[in-house]
């Protein structure tokens, strides 16, 4: 990868532009290799929407917001780069990504990395403390790099895990989690595969970290390292995402059928068939003790990062349900209103929780700042529960239209458009093409593609609900919420 080191705070374009510079990847997508990933229809979508976070940063109204101040070099950098410096810049982040949830409607992909930063620092920063190591030194080197160029970088943390029963050393195919199978003089080379990899293939670099705390049996599997995107034997397997193939008609039916005709998310299996990952790029291999540490704190970061991007979602969901029932001429009818009421009150308390697991964040002994984790903890549970209603409530008020509609081809056919011009009309003066726009948005957001990131994403990205739930009733101090009952109730022992 061949990105100038001047190259700072690349716009959306420039950013496409350096994807295009990247060796081939090895990618299939619907069984089918992929020789130019940049400009095919189904995940050019999902480029422009880490575009986004590019043009952000050179947008006067967010400018601010989308960039900080570098902790190592003082320069200004794009904030999806930055290790947090305080409380005012974990609450930045959220807003930030409510921004440009509410700009795309879907994952702009580019915060897993920003959140492996965070917490990699963290952890190469407790490893040496430990053993004298230099993970903390090498760590810090590649960030600047990651700077200087304004890379995206793909955190993978979630792998195919195999039998569930099973602990990493005790699978029977010892490739269910990433691991280091040889160790050389100068590198590592690594094996296993990482799942719903949010935009692997948007992505300059990535970072890989272990899945879940290891035993010392499992230090082979402890690892944590960096690589380009282009690295050889990487392989990309693109997930399908309901309603896709909608992206592949390019005539002006296909904009107005996929509901949401610009931007996309991503996942794919990334396959790590023998990767070699020199010394310089390597940042745990086999301190297992520090592995828990590392997930807890990525995993609470990343649990941060949802109240503010689903939120945005969030927003655009409230803006069509408030749209559809105008087109429909009954946005004063009451029952109307007081769902949208409902429907802001669960979005801002996801986006109070985003906040809230912010300001109570405290600093680390390595210099950056971490989010209070029981608080993100609880953020991303209410995650798991609260889209699912405002989508209930957006479906409730679109009406059952939005799975029933005619293509828009038959809308541009004259022979059948006249009918639809007739019979699809409902408040006057709104045009049915804009109506069926709506839905077919409507349609995108709970059940199509943008329904991925909003919803399933909802529930399991991050880790899936449980995991919050074992991490609450860890972090939560039940002992002393029972010995607040027992001194008001005046109970001796
Ligand atoms: Fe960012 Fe949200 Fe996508 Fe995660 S799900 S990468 S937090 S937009
Ligand atoms: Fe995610």
């Amino acid at each position: 990868m061949a990105i100038a080191a001047e190259n700072k705070l690349m716009t959306g374009e420039e950013y496409i532009e350096s994807l295009r510079r990247r060796k081939p990847l090895k990618l299939y997508l619907n069984g089918e290799p992929v020789e130019n990933p940049v400009d095919h229809p189904i995940i050019r979508p999902s480029i422009n929407s880490v575009a986004l976070t590019y043009d952000l940063a050179h947008d006067p109204e967010y400018k601010e917001l989308a960039t900080a101040k570098s902790a190592i070099t003082g320069r200004i950098i794009n904030r999806f780069c930055h290790l947090h410096q305080g409380t005012e810049d974990l609450m930045n982040k959220v807003r930030m990504q409510r921004v440009l949830g509410q700009k795309s409607g879907t994952c702009f992909q580019r915060c897993v990395g920003m959140d492996a930063f965070n917490a990699v620092f963290t952890a190469t920063y407790e490893t040496d403390k430990k053993y004298g190591t230099e993970y903390h030194k090498r760590f810090v080197n590649y960030l600047k790099k990651v700077e200087d160029n304004d890379w995206i970088v793909d955190g993978c943390m979630t792998d195919v895990k195999g039998d569930r029963g099973k602990r990493p050393a005790d699978q029977q195919d010892p490739d269910m989690y990433v691991r280091i199978v040889e160790r050389r003089p100068d590198g590592i080379i690594i094996r296993g595969a990482k799942a719903h990899q949010t935009g692997a293939i948007n992505s300059h670099e990535m970072i890989l970290m272990p899945t879940v705390a290891m035993r010392e049996e499992d230090k082979d599997y402890a690892v944590c390292c960096s690589l380009p995107a282009d690295a050889e034997g990487v392989v990309y397997i693109y997930g399908r995402q309901s309603c896709d193939l909608r992206k592949l008609d390019e005539s002006p039916a296909g904009d107005i059928d996929s509901g949401n005709p610009c931007y996309g998310g991503q996942e794919a299996l990334v396959i790590f068939d023998d990767v070699f990952v020199p010394d310089e790029n390597v940042y745990m291999a086999g301190e297992w003790e520090f592995s828990g540490m590392l997930v807890e704190n990525f995993s609470g970061y990343h649990r941060q990062s949802y109240g503010g991007c689903k939120v945005g979602v969030g927003d655009v969901m409230i803006g069509a349900a408030a749209l559809i029932a105008e087109y429909n001429g009954c946005p004063k009818a009451s029952h109307i209103k007081d769902k949208i009421v409902e429907m802001n009150h669960l979005n801002e308390t996801l986006f109070s929780c985003g906040i809230a697991c912010s300001a109570c964040g405290k600093k680390t002994e390595a210099g950056n700042y971490l989010i209070d984790t029981l608080l993100a903890n609880v953020c991303k549970q209410n995650v798991t529960r609260h889209p699912y209603e405002i989508a209930r409530l957006l479906q409730d008020i679109a009406g059952g239209i939005m799975v029933t509609l005619p293509s828009a081809r038959d809308f541009l056919n004259p022979e059948t458009r006249t009918y639809l011009e007739k019979y699809l009309a409902s408040a006057p003066g709104v045009s049915v093409e804009d109506k069926m726009k709506l839905l077919r948005l409507i349609e995108n957001l709970t059940l199509g593609r943008a329904a991925v990131g909003y919803l399933t994403e909802s529930m399991h990205g991050a880790g899936s609900p449980q995991a919050q739930r074992i991490m609450i009733s860890r972090l939560a101090d039940v002992e002393q919420k029972k010995q607040l009952a027992k001194d008001i109730a005046q109970i001796k022992k």
